[in-house]
């Protein structure tokens, strides 16, 4: 989090920031909205384009259905009410990347309206939850290039025409870092249900914010200015901090807010007005001529519902309660839904939650951040990864030797015994040869071996270590500690 500066805080000490969010986010669907065009991210430019998305003449729109069961699955997971009759309007305005003058979207009958989502406890425990306004249909404009060809805009329509919907909260977050909370408690949401990828560096999910400034206690909201051109969490709470000093300074010089469009800079860590052009917000909404009202069966829509798979929130709370973890360890494992399945699969087979949520949290992602990997493809499966617990939990492999092998797991995909066999990592119980290293690990370090035998205990711990080096992480370190302790006499 951004530490304002001194003044900076003095500022704004007086004053409560009110937030409410609009979310922008790129459907999963393999064809845009209204034609049969892929949308497939990174195609070459305008090579994902027909009649249709170019808007020539004489071409009509046909809704894609897959978007709309994407767009009721997360309105319905998103606690929202699903209208059975909704109406597509056209947004009018002029823009290079739109080709049409105007974008087909919902305006006044959306297809849902009146969701919430709990973010997180008040420091008293008490649930803080956010408002959703509503949750709307609409198709994404082009992309205007400004960086391809010097002091020209170039123009690619891939994106035209690609299926959104629109989530709007209520102005319900009160500082930067609740606006924060809330986008990951949506975006994770999105994700466990699988609608979009939610990948806002390829733009599947972009942020609006409104905010406003009032004095602490005031309960009528202030004059509100929209912040644009956040394009990760930390530039969202960032961007919000920013443009609340700058109220806050206004408010407290006796001046007006105008209402506004400011745009981050994130390289400047300012915000600036957006050139009046890009503020015009008469859109001239009419229904789409087009296109009928989408009409929903109530009973589709309880279908939809009952597909609904287990929610993060109910997911965390069955964690806590069957396998009896921290809550930290929840909150890191439930973070997506194929990693708490991949948890849960390991946990199962292998019998100690624990145990297996311990290597998951850190053999398992740290090897997926190493090769940037997701946790569906990695080599390692939980199967695997179970009966490797099982080994060291039999005794059969120690610890080390176990990281070893899950190691060469994640290279190659094999068994762990296999592995556990091929590499001599197997370990060894046989008390010959665990006498025989301990004798020579004495021989060698005749200081430490007589010291030890003098009664310093403290070297115990030295001298098992050189035992385990010497037998190369094989030997059973319970076995070795009791041999030299035997011999410590
Ligand atoms: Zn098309």
């Amino acid at each position: 989090m951004t530490t304002l500066s001194t003044p900076a805080r003095a500022v704004t000490e007086r004053y409560e920031m009110v937030v409410g969010l609009e979310v922008h986010v790129q459907l999963r669907t393999r064809t845009k909205a209204f034609c049969c065009c892929d949308t497939a991210f990174g195609a070459p430019p305008n090579t994902n384009t027909c009649p249709i998305c170019l808007a020539l003449p004489g071409t009509l729109p046909l809704l894609n259905a897959e978007a709309v069961r994407l767009a009721v699955r997360a309105a319905l997971a998103l606690g929202c009410t699903v209208h059975e009759t909704s109406i597509f309007a056209r947004k009018n305005y002029f823009y290079p990347d739109l080709p049409k003058g105007y974008q087909i979207s919902q305006y006044d009958r959306p297809l849902a309206t009146g969701g919430r989502i709990a973010i997180g406890k008040n420091a008293d425990g008490t649930p803080i939850t956010i408002g959703i306004t509503r949750l709307h249909m609409e198709e994404d404009a082009g992309k205007s290039i400004h960086d391809r060809y010097g002091g020209a805009t170039a123009i690619d329509l891939n994106r035209a025409g690609v299926p959104l919907i629109e989530i709007v909260s209520e102005p319900d977050m009160r500082s930067a870092r609740e606006a924060v909370a809330y986008l990951k408690v949506l975006k994770q949401i999105l994700e466990y249900i699988d609608v979009s990828d939610v990948n806002m560096e390829e733009g599947s999910l972009r942020v609006d914010a409104n905010i406003s400034a009032r004095l602490r206690g005031e309960t009528r909201l202030g004059t509100k200015t929209e912040v644009k051109n956040m394009n990760s969490f930390s530039g969202v709470e960032r961007a919000l901090e920013a443009e609340f000093v700058r109220q806050c300074t206004l408010l407290e010089r006796g001046e007006k807010i105008h209402q506004q469009t400011m745009l981050w800079d994130g390289a400047r860590g300012e915000v600036r007005p957006a050139r009046s052009k890009e503020e015009s917000h008469d859109y001239r909404y009419f229904p789409e001529p087009d296109l009928p009202p989408l009409r929903l069966d109530r009973a589709w829509i309880e279908q939809i519902r009952a597909e609904l798979p287990e929610l993060p929130q109910a997911r965390q709370a069955r964690f806590a309660e069957s396998y009896a973890l921290p809550a930290g360890d929840i909150e890191v494992l439930t973070a997506n839904a194929k990693l708490a399945d991949y948890f849960e699969s390991v946990a199962r087979q292998h019998g100690d939650a624990k145990s297996a949520a311990n290597w998951v949290m850190g053999e398992v992602l740290a090897a997926l951040n190493a090769t940037g990997q997701s946790v569906e493809h990695f080599a390692v499966r939980p199967a695997d990864l179970a009966k490797l617990l099982d080994l060291v939990r039999d005794g059969v492999v120690s610890h080390s030797a176990a990281k070893q092998i899950f190691a060469h797991m994640a290279e190659t995909g094999d068994p762990p015994q296999q592995i556990a066999e091929r590499e001599g990592l197997i370990q060894v119980r046989d008390a010959d040869e665990l006498a025989r290293w301990v004798d020579e690990v004495l021989a060698e370090n005749p200081t430490e071996a007589a010291r030890f035998k003098n009664g310093e205990k403290k070297l115990l711990g030295v001298l098992v270590g050189l035992v385990m080096k010497k037998s190369k992480g094989r030997a059973d370190p319970r076995r070795v500690n009791q041999l030299l302790s035997e011999r410590g006499g």
